[in-house]
């Protein structure tokens, strides 16, 4: 029985029928059965791409979330193995208690170890520790009509590259070996501090970024003339003592998706005003919990039905260095002046570590990702006139967050894109990959 599955964005408007896997040996068949019958098929994790690149080309998907069972742990070592299906929040509840964390984690725990991989996640301390990839050791992969295999920088190397932020479209990803982090205490040490401009967070950037394991900043992007560019930098450490304790599911919930989008410029404008006016002006250290650091945003189930049925788009782009802080001020001008601002809007400096996978988003640099309600402005006006900008700083938008990137964009800023799709599985394509190779 297939069940219907969406992007996180909910844009485009796109409802998936979802083949669920409930074991390994059942993906190759499940993938002859589904591509046979629908021409091609996808392999799905838990939907956190908000875009289109985790939507079938043929609106069929492998639901590979049920494959959710742990294969061995080495907790002398770190070393988990564990199926494509498990969640980062899943290996957490397991790993904290025995003094362990994740490498790298994104700003969601709900992602599942396949996805993680597919779009080599990267999270606060890509300054330090570089992308997800760098904590795996190996993984599976099923192709169409081949026997599974082992994919690692030994064994079939060329797979190993090509599938990590592969996008999903090399074969399906069956299990996952990677290593954790010695963690002393589940909680974590947290400075913030205000900053009036863009000027201010690149220098509180260069002074704090090495010193700290963590670094993120939010951004006033309604904020005009003067005030342009003010924000949060919040910078964090795990603690050395306390206690080692996973968080217990938050019980809030959005019910159900609103008709309408609850996110409008009214309401923004008094968000970002109000929050950055609460915000410390001096440098403020107190000591929290995991959960709320990396995952403010899980705290609330389903948060992203507040945007209605048209749902929203996420704009996520890397500039590079040298032109980061002038690509930026142009960015936020343009932002500022639409008036269709962001209640969340990141920023953070993406560090040197090269990138394994061939498709990696990050680069040496610094990334800017905002949310966006769905509307015909935003498709027509906002969003080309921030490519445009992206485009002449040559710097690039992050697939995962995608839907509306143009093909020339794509293939400019990922020239790997041709090696990835002489090494697609035939019986694989998702909507974002028949969008920018056209
Ligand atoms: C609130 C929020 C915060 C986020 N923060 C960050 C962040 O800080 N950094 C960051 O990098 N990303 C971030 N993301 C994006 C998210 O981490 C990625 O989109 C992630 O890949 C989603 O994983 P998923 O399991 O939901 O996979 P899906 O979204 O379902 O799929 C993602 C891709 O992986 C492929 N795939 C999934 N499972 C498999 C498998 N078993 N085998 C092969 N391919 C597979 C799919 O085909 C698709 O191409 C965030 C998302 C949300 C909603």
């Amino acid at each position: 029985m297939s069940t219907s599955l969406s992007s996180w964005g909910n844009y485009p408007f796109a409802p998936q029928s979802g083949h669920p896997c409930h074991w390994r040996t059942d993906v190759g068949p499940l993938m002859q059965q589904v591509s046979e019958a629908h021409g091609t098929t996808l392999p799905f994790g838990n939907g956190r791409s908000y875009g289109d690149s985790c939507l079938a080309g043929s609106d069929h998907v492998l639901q590979l979330r049920p494959l959710n069972r742990f294969i061995e742990a080495d907790w002398e070592n770190g070393e988990i193995c564990a199926e494509a299906g498990v969640t980062l929040g899943e290996i957490l509840q397991l790993a904290i208690p025995r003094g362990w964390f994740l490498q790298v984690t994104p700003g969601t725990r709900h992602v599942t170890l396949g996805g993680a991989v597919a779009n080599d996640v990267h999270g606060k301390n890509h300054h330090r520790s570089g992308t997800f990839a760098h904590s795996v050791m190996s993984f599976g992969l099923h192709r169409s009509m081949q026997p599974p295999m082992v994919c690692s920088s030994m064994e079939n190397p060329q797979w190993f590259a090509a599938t990590i932020g592969g996008l999903g479209l090399t074969g399906v990803i069956t299990w996952v070996s990677i290593r954790l982090r010695r963690i002393q205490s589940s909680l974590i040490d947290t400075t913030q501090v205000r900053f009036d401009c863009l000027n201010d967070f690149f220098a509180l950037s260069a002074e704090l970024d090495a010193q700290h394991e963590y670094s993120v900043a939010w951004i006033d992007c309604l904020a005009k003339g003067s005030a342009q560019g003010r924000g949060v930098f919040t910078v964090g450490d795990h603690c050395e003592t306390g206690p080692l304790a996973a968080a217990l599911p938050y019980p809030l919930s959005v019910p159900i998706r609103s008709p309408v989008s609850l996110i409008n410029p009214f309401s923004l404008k008094l968000f970002n005003r109000h929050y950055w006016q609460r915000q410390p002006v001096n440098r403020q250290s107190r000591v929290v919990a995991y959960s709320p650091f990396f995952y403010p945003l899980d705290r609330i189930e389903h948060w992203n039905r507040i945007y209605g049925r048209k749902g929203f788009q996420q704009f996520q782009c890397v500039l590079p260095t040298t032109v980061a802080e002038a690509a930026l001020a142009d960015l936020l001008k343009s932002i500022a002046r639409s008036g269709t601002g962001s209640l969340l809007a990141v920023l953070k400096r993406c560090g040197d570590i090269p990138s394994v996978g061939w498709l990696s988003f990050p680069m040496p640099g610094t990334s800017l990702a905002l949310d966006f309600p769905q509307n015909s402005t935003l498709t027509k006006k906002l969003l080309p006139r921030l490519d445009a900008i992206v485009r002449e700083a040559g710097g690039r938008l992050y697939p995962a967050k995608d839907a509306h990137m143009s093909g020339s964009d794509f293939r400019q800023a990922y020239p790997a894109w041709e090696q990835l799709d002489a090494m697609r599985d035939p019986a694989l394509i998702s909507r974002f990959w028949q969008r920018v190779i056209r």
